[in-house]
């Protein structure tokens, strides 16, 4: 498989710095996600203050996509709220497959548009689960609070 095509800048970029690389000693919310196929693991930590989040941050191993992807996603996710971050995981995750989902609200369009580079994974089936480990994480946190859980991607 020829990934060139999917190695954007940004991804490359993300990758190789990814934003929020760190542990929180206190989040409010974590857990793992555990991508067998390609080996990633990623750990998603939050803080919310009430519905908004009000730091999201991530450690891991794996691919450059499941890193870039968690990257982009604790930046994107920062300072939103738990609704607007289930409306950005359901575009995402329809970017990513191809499929259909609502189109996203005028106030989040600069985020989607962020997401962009990423949709080049739904021309590789297998490169679909890197890239949506961390939103799984995510949402596993949301589900599982501070006592933690670990999701795989099968
Ligand atoms: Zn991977």
């Amino acid at each position: 498989m020829d990934l060139r095509d999917l190695y954007q800048d940004i991804i490359l970029d993300h990758g190789q710095r990814p934003r929020n690389f760190r542990v929180q000693e206190h989040p409010s919310h974590v857990a793992q996600g555990h991508n067998p196929l390609c080996g990633d693991r990623i750990t998603v930590y939050l803080t919310l203050e009430g519905e908004r989040i009000a730091d999201v941050s991530f450690q891991g191993r794996g691919c450059a996509i499941s890193q870039a992807s968690a990257s982009l996603m604790t930046e994107i996710l920062k300072g939103k709220t738990l609704a607007e971050a289930e409306t950005l995981f359901r575009g995402f995750h329809a970017k990513v497959t191809g499929g259909d989902a609502p189109a996203a609200p005028e106030a989040l369009a600069d985020e989607m548009e962020r997401l962009e580079p990423l949709s080049g994974v739904k021309a590789y089936p297998a490169r679909v689960k890197c890239a949506t480990l961390a939103w799984h994480a995510f949402e596993a946190a949301l589900k599982s609070g501070s006592a933690g859980a670990t999701v795989k991607t099968e």
